[in-house]
């Protein structure tokens, strides 16, 4: 039987993925190739990534505005030093919003290549909310910040108002609400949350605000080279593109990101009214900022847990314990996975608080 995988990425996709995937694995097409050996320059191929690149900015109403898709190798890490790269002048400034883990790693890596402004940070509060009220210098090269913050269970609710270009890493909620996605210039996201299996990264820039830092760029990390040559400067992975491509038709099919964006506020309302009925546990972050992907929260006694923790593995349930850096539980939501899901584990929660 399949549990109900709460993991926080690699993590659950659509049935249908697993199904069409395992079929192209087989048998690509009718090709009487395998799409693990197929060329990326076949004419087949050649069409996924088209499609892929072409649904990623439908979905996100950005076609016809002036971004384009790329399906890149290296992980959304590989994003935190391509961004400054691309972006930043000799001698110029970039600004960060330190609102996680990941928030800090992208931080990191900016200051290589010049002076960083951290522009506001929950660091000192084990990142529990989302950094509110802070002003971005009017002469920074761009502006930095995330979405959602995975490990923390925390999401920007309000778009950052600001003249500077503006670059988000929506690694765990892209494709999962409707946001103005005009007012991002670079967005980047990991394909292993909402969109695919690990080893493939979608960036979503716009086209306009390449080519004006000045800087000599290496060619594997150069947007601007990786456009031109249409997402196969090289050898493109080939199977997490075509898999993210079947999430993508997945959720066409389903109604686009208005329809899951109905689901996931759902799934969510139904997890954190028990987490606050329920007397057993409480939430971890800032109830404003909670995160409608990633839901932390953490048992009141914590001689509980061993009860608790068998409950949710008699229950199909898998992937359930926090990260380290907040302890407790982590229901990751994703896309993909069903309110029915959910309310296994709301009745693991009221199970328990009737044991003991
Ligand atoms: N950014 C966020 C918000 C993440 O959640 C993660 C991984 O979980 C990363 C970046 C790092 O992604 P990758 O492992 O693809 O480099």
């Amino acid at each position: 039987m399949k549990k109900h995988n709460y993991s926080a990425g690699p993590c659950i996709l659509p049935q249908e993925v697993f199904e069409k995937s395992a079929q192209a694995i087989l048998d690509f097409n009718n090709s009487g190739l395998s799409i693990l050996e197929i060329s990326h320059r076949s004419k087949d191929f050649v069409a996924v990534m088209d499609e892929a690149r072409a649904l990623a900015l439908e979905l996100l109403g950005l076609e016809g505005k002036g971004y384009q898709a790329l399906f890149l190798a290296g992980g959304a890490s590989l994003e935190f030093l391509m961004v400054p790269y691309n972006l930043m002048k000799e001698n110029g400034k970039a600004a960060y919003l330190d609102s996680g883990t990941w928030a800090s790693a992208a931080i990191k890596e900016a200051k290589y290549f010049g002076e960083t402004v951290v522009v506001a940070s929950s660091k000192e509060q084990n990142y529990n909310n989302v950094p509110k009220g802070y002003s971005i210098p009017a002469d920074a090269d761009y502006f930095h910040c995330t979405s959602n913050n995975t490990i923390f269970g925390t999401q920007m609710k309000e778009l950052p108002t600001t003249n500077v270009p503006v670059v988000c890493d929506m690694s765990s909620d892209i494709f999962s609400r409707q946001l103005d996605f005009t007012k991002f210039d670079i967005i980047y996201a990991g394909a292993q949350k909402n969109m695919g299996p690990a080893g493939t990264t979608l960036v979503v820039i716009k086209e306009e605000i390449l080519g004006k830092n000045g800087r000599e760029i290496p060619s594997m990390l150069d947007y601007a080279k990786h456009i031109k040559a249409e997402s196969m400067y090289n050898t493109p992975p080939v199977f997490p593109v075509y898999a993210s491509l079947l999430t993508l038709q997945w959720l066409k099919k389903l109604g686009g990101i208005a329809a899951i964006e109905k689901i996931n506020n759902a799934k969510a309302e139904l997890l954190y009214n028990e987490i606050d009925r329920n007397p057993l546990f409480k939430g971890a972050a800032a109830v404003e900022d909670r995160s409608n992907m990633n839901a932390t929260f953490l048992l009141n006694n914590p001689e509980h847990a061993p009860i608790f923790d068998t409950m949710w593995k008699e229950a199909g349930i898998s992937g359930l314990p926090g990260h380290r850096s907040v302890g407790g539980y982590r229901a990751s939501m994703y896309n993909a996975m069903p309110i029915e899901s959910v309310q296994v584990l709301v009745d693991v929660m009221q199970a328990l608080e009737k044991a003991v």
